[in-house]
């Protein structure tokens, strides 16, 4: 969808737009902070009791780099892992694979999540960006996973790679979202 023509931006002015909408899915583990990240990016308010339950597809009119998008945003919820993700391979524009920094589970479960992803590679384009995001960066004091760890698994699966609060400044927050919206584009 992200590279196809969208006629009706192309209007009187013959501008074409080469990305109107772009899909974003966001994968990992309960518990470490999907939802809170998503309600950031579209409300810039931290949420702290999100139903954890909850999975949902929504969406944001974006300007990125002064370009108009429409970003869809799947919040995903699996209770048991990387199972049924026929509903998002060949949906997504981009991946948004995340842990939280203070949980070493969290860490394992996104890499059977980045495992799967490789794995179904052939489903997708296997240039569909991937952002590895280590969330919960204002519990640093409480860290098991090392930035370099975070680093290391990111170069082994070709990912992007940063560390984020959704209780911090709604920008950087932002940033990855973005990020993941322009790198969809040159894929
Ligand atoms: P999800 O299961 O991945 O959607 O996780 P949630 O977004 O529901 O978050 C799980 C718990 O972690 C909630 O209690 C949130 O308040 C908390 N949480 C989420 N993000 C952060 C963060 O960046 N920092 C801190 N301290 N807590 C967070
Ligand atoms: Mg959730």
């Amino acid at each position: 969808a992200c590279s196809s023509l969208d006629p009706t931006m192309t209007g009187m002015f013959g501008k074409v737009k080469p990305c109107a909408e772009c899909n974003l899915v966001l994968l990992g583990a309960m518990g470490c902070g999907k939802s809170a990240l998503t309600v950031k990016f579209l409300t810039k308010r931290f949420i702290s009791e999100y139903d954890p339950y909850l999975e949902d597809i929504y969406s944001s009119d974006e300007l990125v780099d002064h370009q108009p998008v429409t970003v869809q945003v799947m919040d995903t919820c699996d209770q048991e892992g990387p199972v049924n993700c026929e509903r998002y391979l060949s949906w997504a524009n981009a991946f948004l694979v995340v842990y939280s920094i203070n949980n070493m589970e969290s860490f394992k479960g996104c890499q059977l999540y980045l495992q799967t992803l490789s794995i179904h590679k052939n489903t997708f384009s296997s240039r569909t960006p991937i952002i590895l995001v280590g969330n919960k960066l204002d519990m640093d004091r409480y860290r098991q996973v090392s930035q370099s760890d975070g680093e290391a698994v990111a170069t082994r699966f070709d990912c992007s790679f940063f560390e984020v609060s959704a209780c911090w400044d709604f920008l950087s927050v932002q940033h990855i979202f973005h990020e993941a919206v322009r790198r969809a584009k040159r894929g």
